[in-house]
């Protein structure tokens, strides 16, 4: 048995002419947290969109658990254990904390969700257990002050904990997080910081951070894969990836 949760194999994609990911392959380790860098227009969202189902390499495998993920339909994502979060954010602003964790608690599609939120009455049990799982990851996550209060009116920061925590809901054992530091304040930033660190250790959710900022990666990654132009440039631990030459030139732009 593997213990890699992930595996990244000679991921091909091509956009017409041109090529967004030339043969990236990497491991995710099982319990870990995986940083994913890249200066503009490396490739990065583009493997997260692979990793998240909504491309198909032209080339390649990628494969959770020792299975291709290739056969699963984007929607069934969350079924099967990654679940992801949005750099903009994925919430629905007009309904409460509770609702919007909820939501990511069922395992279907938010336009299902809304078809079997008409028939809530006639489910009881199934849904008292989804209010209850709900309510325990929103005080897990710090939240509990604010489980009735409408998204919208709260601050950026606590909506990313919102976010984070729809994610959460599904339970999944491989959480992709695009960019989540985008737009938050030092103090928030640390939290966001301590916060997935806290994840992975009381849970053992395996983490894949693509994100701009260094400093959040480089502080609570276990290992960082870098890419530029489509193929991996480095790989190793946040010291050893942050003192390659290759990762240098391509950030600084200088031989
Ligand atoms: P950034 O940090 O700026 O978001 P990135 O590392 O996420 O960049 P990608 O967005 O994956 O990079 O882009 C990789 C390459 O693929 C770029 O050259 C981009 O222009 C190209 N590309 C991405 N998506 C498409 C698309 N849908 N059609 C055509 N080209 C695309």
């Amino acid at each position: 048995m593997t213990a890699d949760i992930l595996e990244v194999d000679d991921v091909h994609v091509r956009f017409g002419g041109i090529v967004a990911l030339d043969g990236v392959s990497f491991t995710m380790p099982k319990g870990k947290i995986v940083g994913l860098i890249g200066p503009n227009g490396a490739g990065k969202t583009t493997l997260f969109n692979c990793l998240s189902r909504l491309y198909i390499p032209t080339e390649g495998d990628i494969r959770f658990k020792g299975k291709t993920i290739l056969d699963s339909p984007p929607h069934h994502i969350a079924d099967i254990g990654i679940g992801r979060t949005f750099q903009n954010l994925a919430l629905f602003s007009s309904m409460t904390v509770l609702e919007n964790v909820m939501v990511g608690g069922h395992s279907t599609t938010k336009s299902d969700f809304f078809s079997n939120a008409l028939r809530l009455p006639g489910r009881g049990r199934e849904e008292k257990e989804l209010r209850n799982r709900s309510g325990e990851l929103i005080e897990y996550l710090g939240l509990g002050d604010v489980a009735h209060s409408i998204v919208a009116g709260l601050p950026f920061g606590t909506q990313k904990r919102v976010e984070l925590a729809r994610a959460l809901a599904s339970s999944p054992e491989l959480l992709l997080m695009d960019e989540p530091a985008g737009g938050l304040n030092h103090v928030e930033l640390d939290e966001l910081g301590s916060l997935i660190q806290q994840i992975r250790d009381d849970r053992g959710i395996t983490v894949l951070l693509v994100e701009h900022h260094m400093g959040l990666v480089m502080s609570i990654s276990d290992k960082v894969v870098a890419i530029d132009f489509g193929r991996k440039i480095s790989e190793g631990t946040p010291e050893e990836v942050q003192n390659d030459p290759e990762v240098i030139r391509a950030y600084l732009g200088t031989g």
